[in-house]
């Protein structure tokens, strides 16, 4: 199921980029998969490579109640023939998205805050019997193989952009990114959206050349999950102007943040960009939930 993602690529278009002068492309990685989207599923191929390899036959894994990683990492490993235990931050919660990872077959675990930020791998231990069977992926598939499989995006290019955008959670999707395009010496600048507040791109980035990207901090809406109607507004906005649904944690704070760029004049006329959307949109549901 890993390789060779359907992720096709499209113009996008807005008045707010023609006015620009720019023309603007979408890799549709959200479209590879329902619920092992985007960069989950260029995340997961080589940690299961990893595992299959290794002998193992379940998969452990971490996330918040709303993790796209936990429920992307459920549906491969049902359709890949692992075992899943996913371990939650958090309170014991009800919602859509915990509720597939238990059709697709996850063992869930709660696992309180404190806990879950010093001793997360121990107490899963505990919680397992087979556990030289297990094989442990970190929260959103973070980590160096996470990054190898992110790599694969740029590759699959057959062309060049001068731009390419994504949003930054944990972060790996844009150091594979910048990996690659470093590695192969590519003129095209990263840029990274981050969607939490306070987060400070120079730990994560501090062994990239500072030319090779840029970093928008101030589109983060107030923090991880954190949504406004000015958010939502746009996010419609784009959906109806362009039938392209982006969700409101990642995606939907990305777009605002180039369209913003743009209008304040920001690209060069005839420059390229291309936006990653990694999907996300089913953890929308219970969000929206929120929003009416
Ligand atoms: C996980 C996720 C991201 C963030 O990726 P990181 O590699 O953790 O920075 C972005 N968009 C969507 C839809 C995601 O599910």
């Amino acid at each position: 199921m890993f390789n060779k993602p359907y992720a096709p690529i499209e113009q996008v278009n807005l008045p707010e980029f023609s006015n620009a002068g720019i023309n603007v492309f979408i890799k549709r990685e959200d479209l590879a998969h329902p619920f092992v989207s985007g960069n989950k599923m260029r995340k997961l191929k080589y940690y299961f490579q990893d595992a299959a390899a290794n002998g193992k036959n379940t998969i452990v894994t971490f996330g918040g109640a709303y993790s796209n990683h936990l429920l992307a990492t459920a549906a491969a490993c049902a359709k890949m023939g692992f075992i899943s235990y996913g371990f939650v931050r958090g309170e014991p919660v009800k919602n859509y998205m915990l509720s597939l990872c238990k059709i697709f077959g996850m063992h869930l675990f709660f696992v309180e805050r404190n806990t879950y930020k010093t001793d997360k791998i121990n107490f899963a231990k505990s919680k397992i019997h087979d556990i030289e069977n297990c094989y442990f992926i970190d929260e959103g598939g973070q980590g160096e193989l996470g990054e190898k499989g992110v790599a694969e995006i740029i590759e699959d290019l057959s062309q060049n952009y001068n731009h390419i955008f994504c949003s930054v959670g944990t972060g790996s999707t844009m150091l594979g990114l910048l990996q690659r395009v470093e590695k192969n010496n590519y003129q095209t600048k990263i840029h990274g959206v981050p969607v939490l507040k306070g987060y400070d791109d120079k730990e994560l980035l501090k062994t990239f050349d500072k030319s090779l990207y840029e970093w928008h901090d101030g589109f983060h809406f107030g923090g991880y999950a954190k949504i406004d109607k000015q958010l939502t507004q746009f996010v419609s906005y784009f959906a109806t102007n362009t039938g392209i649904l982006l969700d409101y944690v990642y995606e939907g704070k990305m777009f605002y943040a180039l369209t913003s760029l743009a209008k304040q004049g920001y690209f060069k006329n005839g420059e390229s960009v291309l936006a990653l959307h990694n999907g996300g949109l089913i953890g929308m549901l219970d969000m929206m939930k929120a929003s009416y």
